[in-house]
């Protein structure tokens, strides 16, 4: 019996999603220690003590279901950017929004557009669902907007776009999405993926609830992930307009966000001085990143999120096996159809020093 003959077609073309390697397994696998893992786009400052306190004071009510509404996080992500409760979507992370958005609008046989070296849970979302998964050619590494108007026929039913993109950086303005929605047609649900937004500097930052005002086919995610520091636990919200966000509600597993995460969540949204240290030490670390590969004549991707990816012109994963060794664990991004390229998590200081030292003894700079 081939139980891959009984999948549901769409699973037959999928690859297992490629994780960054846990600090754990390198310890176990090599017997070494003082690791920096660089791999995931995680917050090298972990979470506030704000969200350290609120999660202790869930550990004695754990025999409770969580509120299945997650009354008191929308409250807290309304209040924040004046928006309104009921245009809030709560998932257990935003890879559990990303799921939720085609479940809810897309059939079999539908299409669904992205980017080429777009986020990889794009076209895993889509082809298990025996959706048609269109793959734009990128342009200069980033989202060919113009390409995927061309793309959209009277099957599209749903539009990817990262913003910072992940793996490449890639950032669109908020005057080039602007543009771009104002020619998709409204039957066409589009989805802007914000996991990266607050590393953007504050000026240059899109303007995506604002968006949402004028194109009520628009969703936007966000992910607790990455600048907030709580990826362990799981937690992101979407915006939308109320008639989407009752949709995407009834698709939506009840009970899919934790009560630990859903009170860390709204300790850290509140903690903006946090959220502003993360967001200055990423800038100042990224320009030592792109300084040392101009120094050693590395090609990189300007990027606007929190890592970078280098193209080392020659197959990387000898040079990724390299650094494992001296202790480093960075992101092949083969997966991605990237094999000569790394991306690497901007940390904190002294972990960026060991990832160039390292770096510089692997491929024997000067
Ligand atoms: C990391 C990431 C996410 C979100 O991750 P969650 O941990 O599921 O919130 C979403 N989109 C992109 C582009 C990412 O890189």
């Amino acid at each position: 019996m081939q139980y891959l003959d009984v999948a549901n077609p769409g699973v037959k073309t999928l690859a297992p999603y490629q994780a960054g390697k846990p600090i754990e397994e390198l310890e176990r696998e090599l017997g070494i220690t003082n690791i920096v893992k660089l791999a995931s786009n995680e917050n090298p400052f972990g979470f506030p003590q704000s969200a350290k306190e609120a999660i202790t004071r869930q550990l004695d009510h754990l025999t409770r279901y969580p509120d299945a509404n997650g009354f008191e996080l929308k409250r807290c992500i309304a209040e924040k950017y004046g928006l309104a409760p009921n245009q809030i979507t709560l998932g257990n992370g935003s890879n559990d929004l990303l799921e939720l958005f085609a479940h809810t609008f897309v059939a079999e046989g539908d299409e669904v557009i992205f980017s080429q070296y777009a986020f990889i849970v794009y076209p895993l979302v889509s082809k298990a669902i025996n959706a048609v998964a269109r793959e734009i050619p990128a342009k200069n590494w980033g989202h060919d907007l113009s390409g995927f108007l061309a793309a959209i026929n009277s099957k599209t039913k749903l539009i990817f776009i990262a913003n910072p993109n992940n793996p490449t950086g890639n950032f669109l303005t908020h005057q080039e999405l602007d543009d771009f929605l104002a020619q998709v047609p409204a039957n066409i649900i589009i989805v802007l993926d914000e996991a990266y937004t607050e590393f953007t500097a504050p000026a240059e930052r899109v303007d995506s609830f604002t968006l949402l005002q004028k194109y009520p086919n628009l969703i936007v995610s966000r992910s607790l992930s990455k600048a907030y520091g709580l990826a362990g636990l799981r937690i992101g919200y979407a915006v939308s307009n109320p008639e989407i966000a009752d949709l995407l509600n009834r698709v939506r597993q009840p009970f899919n966000c934790n009560a630990v995460a859903l009170a860390a969540a709204c300790a850290v949204l509140k903690d903006d001085a946090f959220v502003a240290q993360v967001a200055a030490n990423n800038r100042a670390e990224m320009t030592r990143y792109e300084a040392f590969c101009q120094q050693h004549g590395l090609d990189y991707i300007p990027s606007k999120g929190n890592f970078i990816t280098i193209d080392f012109k020659q197959p990387a994963a000898p040079i990724y096996q390299a650094l494992l060794h001296e202790g480093v664990i960075v992101r092949p991004i083969a997966g991605y159809g990237l094999p000569n390229h790394l991306r690497i998590s901007i940390g904190l200081p002294a972990e960026n020093d060991k990832f160039f030292h390292a770096l510089s003894k692997v491929l024997n700079l000067k």
